[in-house]
């Protein structure tokens, strides 16, 4: 077990010598600050491209760092050779070796694990071989019988008994990867590192593998870094999630507190799906905020704030669920349906403003009739609002920045 500590970490890949780019580095990650707490399953998100896989390969070691320096519990890494890092990964595409049985497989990272001596390595070697003969004939080997146990009892944890003299290519995906993650376990590493580890799976996999997964993690309280860019995985999975855009960390936080209290517009459309509804305001007085000609009330943390902005320009953001299908009054903004979809449970109902034609999007029951055309009148949560400057920087209420700023211990248990 172990907290893992990204400090000021900077990377930069050396200019490839053909393609696009060009010649020019690439700048991935600058002056990165992370810290996961012992024990914690922090989920790593953003969009395609912006260094989440750079980041676990730089504490994997299988890159280096250009600058800063990463340390696991007080250990500074960076130099370590991946095998002395105490940390096991699990890549998206498995890398199993497809020569190697589902048993070799789980066990692999631990017959390398120490340096033997050649009498070990022969005492082992013909042990291993001897595995198939009679029990009287077979060689015994202290270090290969613990091996042989712990493997059974990954296999037990994640039910692959009957599969473990079976090769890679003899498995199904969900079964691949359920080897991927035995292998990861078997070591007991400080740190786990998933990189999309449920991305190949159809969806109904995912979601008892993604189970699995945490039930797991909560078992053996070891630290996690796992990457997805799945909506549901981000919200489910973690204690915390890290946003990274543009090589920088966007916000860090509990899922709630990003969901709820955004720091900035990118996180706001980028957390949650669909994302917040996005309009442009104005406080016109405190507690009140004009939007597409009409004057709504502003509720909340928000509203004591308000008072020091009167007469700003600001981008309002609500999400579906602040916006209600209502009669028609003059606090309520008049809209025209654009399309809806059905969801089941619920409909997503796409609206555009008749005053400043902005769309946007309505969480409304399965049962409402909606045709295109139609006109509706949207009622606003006066607490549901959400205000952002013009640097897309969210206004916080003072408890709230706080407890972005320096993120509070996630609770274990
Ligand atoms: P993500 O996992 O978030 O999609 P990556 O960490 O894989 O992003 O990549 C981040 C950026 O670094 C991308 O622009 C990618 O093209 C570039 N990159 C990744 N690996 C290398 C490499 N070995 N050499 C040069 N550029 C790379
Ligand atoms: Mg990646």
């Amino acid at each position: 077990m172990a907290e893992v500590r990204f400090q000021q970490v900077g990377k930069t890949y050396p200019p490839r010598r053909r393609g696009r780019d060009g010649g020019s580095p690439v700048p991935v990650l600058r002056d990165l600050d992370l810290q996961i707490e012992d024990g914690e399953f922090l989920v790593l998100v953003g969009p395609s491209g912006c260094g989440k896989s750079t980041l676990l390969r730089l504490l994997a070691g299988l890159e280096a760092p250009s600058s800063g320096e990463i340390y696991v519990g007080n250990r500074a890494v960076s130099r370590l050779r991946p095998a002395q890092r105490d940390v096991a990964m699990v890549f998206q595409s498995y890398a199993l070796y497809p020569h190697l049985s589902v048993a070799d497989n789980i066990g692999f990272g631990l017959r390398r694990s120490r340096s033997r001596s050649v009498l070990e390595l022969l005492q082992d070697g013909l042990h291993r071989t001897s595995r198939s003969w009679p029990a009287p004939l077979r060689l015994p080997s202290a270090r290969e019988r613990a091996i042989e146990a712990r493997i059974a009892d990954v296999a037990e944890i994640l039910e692959l008994g009957p599969l473990l003299e079976r090769l890679p290519k003899e498995l199904s995906g969900g079964q691949k990867q359920r080897v991927a993650l035995g292998r990861a376990i078997a070591r007991q590493p400080a740190v786990f590192l998933m990189d999309e580890p449920l991305s190949n799976l159809d969806a109904k996999l995912r979601t008892g593998t993604r189970t699995q997964i945490v039930e797991l993690q909560r078992r053996l309280g070891t630290t996690t870094l796992y990457v997805t860019h799945d909506q549901v995985e981000a919200m489910t999975m973690g204690h915390r999630i890290a946003v990274l855009n543009g090589g920088r960390l966007q916000q860090l936080g509990t899922p709630m507190q990003l969901y709820q209290w955004p720091s900035n517009l990118f996180v706001a459309q980028f957390i949650g799906s669909p994302p917040m509804n996005l309009l442009p305001v104005e406080v016109c007085a405190p507690g009140q905020l004009l939007v597409a000609g009409r004057k709504l009330v502003l509720e909340g943390p928000l509203e004591a704030l308000s008072a020091a902005l009167v007469g700003q320009q600001l981008t309002g953001g609500l999400r579906p669920e602040h916006l209600r299908l209502a009669p028609a009054t003059n606090r309520n903004l008049a809209a025209e349906v654009s399309h809806s979809e059905a969801l089941g449970n619920e409909q997503l109902v796409t609206c555009r403003l008749l005053e400043g034609s902005q769309l946007v999007l309505v969480r409304t029951g399965p049962d409402e009739i909606l045709a295109p055309g139609q006109s509706v009148h949207l009622e606003v949560d006066p607490a549901g609002w959400r205000l952002f400057d013009a640097n897309g920087e969210a206004l916080l209420p003072a408890a709230r920045s706080a407890t972005s700023a320096s993120p509070q211990l996630p609770l274990f248990g």
